[in-house]
C-alpha cells in the first residue's frame, strides 16, 4: 500500500505531466499556424506521451491500492519568439521536470518505499533522454540557423 504522502506527491506529478501536455499542445499549434507541419507533428507526439506519462502514474497509484486524482491544471504559454526560442523552452522545462522527478524519488525514499523507487526510477531514465533530445534539437538549430529550420522541420514530422 502507497502512503498518503507519497499518493499526494504523484497526484501532483499527474498534474505537472497533464501541464507538460497542454504545453506541447500549444507549442503544436504554435508551429501549425506558422507552417512548420514536422515540428507540429513531432509536439503532438510529445504532448501524447506526457499524457501516457500521466496514465501510468495514475495506474501505479491505483495497483497500490492508492487514489488517483485529476487536479486543476494551470494554463500554458501560448506565443513564443522563434522556432529556437519554443525548444529552449522545452528544454528549460524538461530540466525542471527532472527535477520534479528526482524530488519523487527523494519522497519514495524517505518513505522507504521500495516499489515507488523502482517505479520512478524509470522516469529517471526516461528525463535522461528527454534532456538529451531536446539539447539535441537546440544545438542543431543554432548550428544550422534559418536555413536548417525547413530541414530540421521535415525531420522531425518523421517521428512516430
Ligand atoms: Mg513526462
Amino acid at each position: 500500500m502507497i502512503s498518503n504522502k507519497l499518493q499526494d506527491a504523484i497526484n501532483a506529478q499527474i498534474v505537472a505531466e497533464m501541464w507538460s501536455a497542454n504545453l506541447y499542445l500549444s507549442m503544436s499549434y504554435y508551429f501549425a499556424a506558422k507552417g512548420y507541419e514536422g515540428f507540429a507533428k513531432w509536439m503532438k507526439a510529445q504532448a501524447n506521451e506526457e499524457n501516457e506519462h500521466a496514465e501510468q502514474m495514475a495506474q501505479y497509484i491505483l495497483r497500490r491500492g492508492g487514489e488517483a486524482k485529476v487536479g486543476a491544471i494551470d494554463a500554458v504559454p501560448q506565443e513564443w519568439d522563434s522556432p529556437l526560442a519554443v525548444f529552449e523552452h522545452v528544454y528549460k522545462h524538461e530540466c525542471h521536470v527532472s527535477s520534479l522527478i528526482d524530488a519523487l524519488v527523494d519522497l519514495a525514499l524517505a518513505e522507504k518505499d521500495k516499489a515507488s523507487q523502482d517505479f520512478l526510477m524509470g522516469f529517471v531514465r526516461e528525463q535522461v533522454e528527454e534532456e538529451a533530445t531536446a539539447q539535441g534539437i537546440v544545438d542543431k538549430m543554432k548550428l544550422g540557423g534559418q536555413s536548417a529550420l525547413y530541414h530540421l522541420d521535415a525531420e522531425l514530422g518523421t517521428r512516430k
